[in-house]
C-alpha cells in the first residue's frame, strides 16, 4: 500500500466554506460551546474505539484507559483538546472535516434565515460541531492517528477556516486526536484554567470518561468532570440542565430536547433507558441510512450506536441511551439482531415513548403541537409499521378537518368521534395531494351541507395510513370519494326515497352519458354528494382511489388503474343543459368535458389536454353566438 505522505493544500467544499461563515456568525454569542463540541467529539471517538476493539483488541495498543485532556498554553495562545480514541486516517480527515457528505446540504443552507439566534439552532441540528472551533480560533490544527495504523501514519490537518486546509503526514506515537486551537485576538479568557474548568463542568460534566487537566503549576493530573454515567444516577439527583446537556451530546444537537423519559427497569431483565425527543426534526430524519439514535451500553460500557434494533423506524427521531445489565459485553450486531432480550427492551422502550407522548398531549397540548409539527409525519408510519401499538398511535394522530378548516393538524380522532352527529357511525376523510385540494374537494359538498365533519388528509403517508387504520373506536374510516355514498342513519327515509326517484327519473340520460364516455368510466350514476358542482369522480369501494394511484405511479410502480365512476348532479344547470342536447356529436363532446373537469378538479391529469382546451374554446364561441 502506498501512503500519500506529501503535504498538500486542499480547498474546502463550497458548502463547508458557507457553513463556516454561518457557524462563526451565529455562535458568536455562545462561543464557549466550542469546548463542549470538541469534548463531545473526543468522547464519540472513544466510543468508536471501544466498539471496534470488541472485534480487535489490538486496537488498544496496550492503553485501555480512555480519557480526554484539555490543556492550554499562555505563551503559544493555544487551547488543546486531546483524546486517545479511534483517531482518523488521512482519508477520514478529508471526509470528516473537509467535506460535508450530507445529502441536502444545499437545501439546508437555503433554509437559513440570517437571523443569528434562529440559525444557531438550525446549525446545531445540522451537526457541525467541529467547526465551532473557528468561533474562537483563527487557526486550528488537528493531529491525529487512527488506532491500528503505525506511528508514521499520523496526519496533520491545518486550516485558518477561510477556504482551504493543508494536510501532511506526520509521526504520531500515541493514537487518537489532538485539536489545537490558536485563539483569535481578544479570546484570552480561555487561557485560564479556572475558566476552562468551569466550562467543562457546565457542559461536559456528564461525559462518561475522565476529562483531565494539569493542576496549576504542577505536573499532576486532575479529573475535572464527574465522569460517571448520568443515566445511572438516581433521577431526583439529576438537574434538568444536566439532562439537557447530556442530550446535546448524544443527540448531536445544540438545542435542548422537547421532552425525555428516564427509567430504571428491574426484575427479570434489568436495564436503564434515558430517551429524548428532540425539539426539532433532525436534519437527516428522511435519510433512511442514518443510524444515529440510541446508544447501547452494557453495564456503563458503550457498545454501539444503533438506531435500528433499539427503536422502530417510525420512532427514529428518538435519541438517548439504553444500558443493559444482562447482555454480554461482547455482543455483536449480528447477535443483537436476534436477541430476545433486545426485542423485549425495544418493545418496552416503544411503550415508554408512546407513554411520554400521551402524557405531553394531555398535559401540555401546546408542546404536543410542536411535536406534531416536527414529527407527526414520521409517527404516522407507526400505524403501518407497528400493528401491536396501532390503537395507541391512532390516538396520538392529529389531522386537519373541515371543522377547523385550517392547515394546522390539530384534530384527534377522539375529538372527531366526540363531535360526531347523533346518527353518524363512520369517520369520514378525504385524501388529496395538497391541503388546498383536500379542502376544496367537491366530494365534501354534501358533508358541508349537512355539517358532517370530514378529515382532510394531504400527506403522502396518509394513503398508507388509511389502508391500515380502517377503524377507530369501533367506527370505520370511510373515504368520501369511494364507493356509493351511504350516510346511513344520517339520512331520513324520505331522503332515500327521493334519491331513488331521482335515479329512476334520470336513468335514460345517465345511460346516454355512459355510452358517450365509452371505456373511460366504469359507471355513471346520479350523485348524492354534490350541491354546487356538476360532476365528480369516485372510486369503486374496492379500488385504491385516484390519489394513491397517482402517488404509486409517480414513484414508478406499475399499478392496475381502476376506472373511475362519474357521478353527475342532475340539479346543476350545466347538466340540465346537457340533458336537452339532441345533437349526438355535441352530447358526446359535452359529456367528455364533464368528465375532464371532474378529473381536473380532483387533481388528475387529462389524457388529451389539448382536446379539452379545444372543446372549451368551442363552447365559448357557441356562447358568444359565433
Ligand atoms: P458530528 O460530531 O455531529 O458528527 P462534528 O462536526 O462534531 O459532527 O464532527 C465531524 C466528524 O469529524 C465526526 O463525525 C468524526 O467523524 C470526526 N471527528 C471530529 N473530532 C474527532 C475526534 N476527536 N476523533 C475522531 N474523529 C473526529
Ligand atoms: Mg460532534
Amino acid at each position: 500500500m502506498s501512503v500519500d505522505t506529501h503535504k498538500e493544500t486542499l480547498g474546502f467544499q463550497t458548502e463547508v466554506k458557507q457553513l463556516l461563515d454561518i457557524v462563526i456568525r451565529s455562535l458568536y454569542r455562545n462561543k464557549e460551546i466550542f469546548l463542549r463540541e470538541l469534548i463531545s467529539n473526543a468522547s464519540d471517538a472513544a466510543d468508536k474505539l471501544r466498539f471496534e476493539a470488541l472485534a480487535n483488541d489490538d486496537l488498544y495498543e496496550g492503553d485501555t484507559e480512555l480519557k480526554i485532556r484539555v490543556a492550554f498554553s499562555k505563551k503559544a495562545r493555544t487551547v488543546t483538546v486531546s483524546d486517545n480514541g479511534i483517531g482518523m486516517s488521512r482519508s477520514e480527515v478529508v471526509d470528516n472535516i473537509g467535506t460535508i457528505a450530507k445529502s441536502g446540504t444545499q437545501e439546508f443552507l437555503k433554509a437559513l434565515s440570517g437571523d443569528q439566534a434562529k440559525d444557531a439552532k438550525l446549525i446545531g441540528q445540522f451537526g457541525v460541531g467541529f467547526y465551532s472551533a473557528f468561533v474562537v480560533a483563527d487557526r486550528v490544527t488537528v493531529e491525529t492517528r487512527r488506532a491500528g495504523l503505525g506511528p508514521e501514519q499520523g496526519v496533520r490537518w491545518d486550516s485558518e477556516g477561510k477556504g482551504e486546509y493543508s494536510l501532511e503526514t506526520i509521526e504520531k506515537a500515541a493514537r487518537g486526536t489532538d485539536v489545537i486551537l490558536y485563539l483569535r485576538k481578544g479570546e484570552d479568557e480561555f487561557l485560564d484554567g479556572l475558566r476552562l474548568r468551569s466550562i467543562v463542568r457546565k457542559f461536559s460534566d456528564h461525559i462518561n470518561l475522565p476529562i483531565v487537566m494539569k493542576v496549576d503549576g504542577k505536573n499532576e493530573d486532575e479529573t475535572v468532570n464527574r465522569a460517571s454515567a448520568l443515566w445511572a444516577r438516581p433521577k431526583k439527583e439529576i438537574k434538568k440542565e444536566e439532562y439537557e446537556e447530556f442530550y446535546k451530546h448524544v443527540g448531536h444537537d445544540f438545542e435542548a430536547p422537547l421532552a425525555y423519559t428516564h427509567n430504571r427497569v428491574e426484575g427479570k431483565q434489568e436495564y436503564i433507558s434515558l430517551l429524548y425527543i428532540p425539539a426539532r426534526t433532525p436534519f437527516d430524519l428522511w435519510d433512511r441510512t442514518q443510524r444515529r439514535g440510541i446508544k447501547l451500553y452494557v453495564r456503563r460500557v458503550f457498545i454501539m450506536d444503533d438506531a435500528e434494533h433499539l427503536m422502530p423506524a417510525y420512532l427514529r427521531f428518538v435519541r438517548g441511551v439504553i444500558d443493559s445489565d444482562d447482555l454480554p459485553l461482547n455482543i455483536s450486531r449480528e447477535v443483537l439482531q436476534q436477541s430476545k432480550a433486545i426485542d423485549r427492551i425495544r418493545a418496552a422502550s416503544v411503550k415508554k415513548v408512546l407513554g411520554l407522548l400521551e402524557n405531553i398531549s394531555k398535559k401540555d397540548p401546546e408542546k404536543y403541537v410542536t411535536f406534531w409539527k416536527e414529527f407527526g409525519k414520521v409517527l404516522k408510519e407507526g400505524v403501518v409499521e407497528d400493528p401491536a401499538n396501532r390503537e395507541r398511535i391512532a390516538k396520538l394522530l392529529r389531522f386537519s378537518s373541515t371543522h377547523t378548516n385550517s392547515e394546522a393538524q390539530d384534530v384527534s380522532l377522539e375529538n372527531y368521534v366526540n363531535r360526531m352527529k347523533k346518527n353518524q357511525n363512520k369517520i369520514y376523510y378525504v385524501t388529496a395531494d395538497s391541503f388546498a385540494a383536500a379542502k376544496n374537494s367537491s366530494h365534501l359538498e354534501i358533508f358541508r351541507d349537512k355539517d358532517i365533519e370530514v378529515l382532510l388528509l394531504s400527506e403522502r403517508v396518509d394513503e398508507w395510513l388509511v389502508t391500515h387504520l380502517t377503524e377507530f373506536d369501533e367506527k370505520s374510516l370511510q373515504s368520501v370519494a369511494k364507493g356509493k355514498l351511504d350516510l346511513g342513519e344520517l339520512e331520513t327515509k324520505a331522503d332515500k326515497e327521493q334519491q331513488e326517484n331521482t335515479t329512476k327519473e334520470h336513468k335514460e340520460f345517465v345511460d346516454r352519458v355512459k355510452q358517450a364516455l365509452g371505456d373511460k368510466v366504469q359507471d355513471v350514476r346520479v350523485t348524492r354528494r354534490l350541491i354546487t358542482s356538476p360532476a365528480c369522480l369516485v372510486a369503486d369501494a374496492q379500488n385504491m382511489g385516484a390519489n394513491l394511484e397517482r402517488i404509486l405511479t409517480s414513484v414508478g410502480q406499475d399499478v392496475p388503474l381502476g376506472k373511475p365512476i362519474l357521478e353527475i348532479n342532475p340539479g346543476h344547470p350545466i347538466v340540465n343543459h346537457l340533458m336537452s342536447q339532441d345533437d349526438d356529436a355535441r352530447f358526446k363532446e359535452w359529456s367528455h368535458m364533464l368528465f375532464d373537469q371532474a378529473l381536473l378538479s380532483e387533481g388528475g391529469q387529462l389524457d388529451d389536454p389539448a382536446g379539452f382546451v379545444h372543446r372549451l374554446n368551442e363552447l365559448f364561441l357557441q356562447l358568444a353566438g359565433k
